[in-house]
């Protein structure tokens, strides 16, 4: 049991279902088969190849399963490993963090709160260096997450 994959993304680790919850055949239909293999299915794609991978563009980025906002563009940064990354989520009780022993070494794995979809990893201690709003200058993590695990909502030009 103890080396088995975090596999069952139906369950919070608290034990407590998710919020939104649905069978993986309602996935299946609801996502496209890429989709499905990324958030359903804890798979990644290709690297330099997502949509958001060099975004610039201000917004939230929310999951592309259930809609929870996730990630900002403000802590958006240009990780060059292929794949978005994010210093931290929006707030803290929108992931869920798994260990992920499915590569041969442990690995964070970053899931949605909302409905458990695999989003990607979260790495520390690479030496990307965030720039705190106080000026403050702090090693920041890397939240590796897969492009088709998103959805960009831009901010509203008019929205001050
Ligand atoms: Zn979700």
């Amino acid at each position: 049991m103890g080396n088995m994959p975090s596999n069952s993304p139906n369950t919070r680790p608290d034990g407590l279902p998710y919020a939104v919850a649905k069978s993986e055949e309602e996935w299946r239909q609801e996502l496209s088969d890429p989709e499905y293999y990324v958030l359903r299915q804890s798979g990644t794609e290709a690297p330099f190849v997502g949509e958001y991978t060099d975004t610039k563009t201000e917004g939230v980025y929310s999951c592309k399963a259930c809609s929870t906002e996730l990630f900002r563009s403000t802590e958006k940064f240009d990780s060059h490993c292929g794949w978005p990354s994010f210093f931290e989520p929006l707030a803290q009780d929108r992931v869920i963090y798994l260990e992920d022993r499915a590569m041969g070494r442990v690995r964070t794995e970053v899931r949605c709160a909302g409905c458990g979809s695999h989003l990607g990893h979260v790495f520390e201690g690479e030496g990307y260096m965030q720039y705190m709003t106080n000026g403050e200058v702090v090693e920041g993590k890397r939240f590796c997450i897969n492009s088709i695990a998103l959805r960009l909502e831009p901010t509203s030009q008019n929205q001050q």
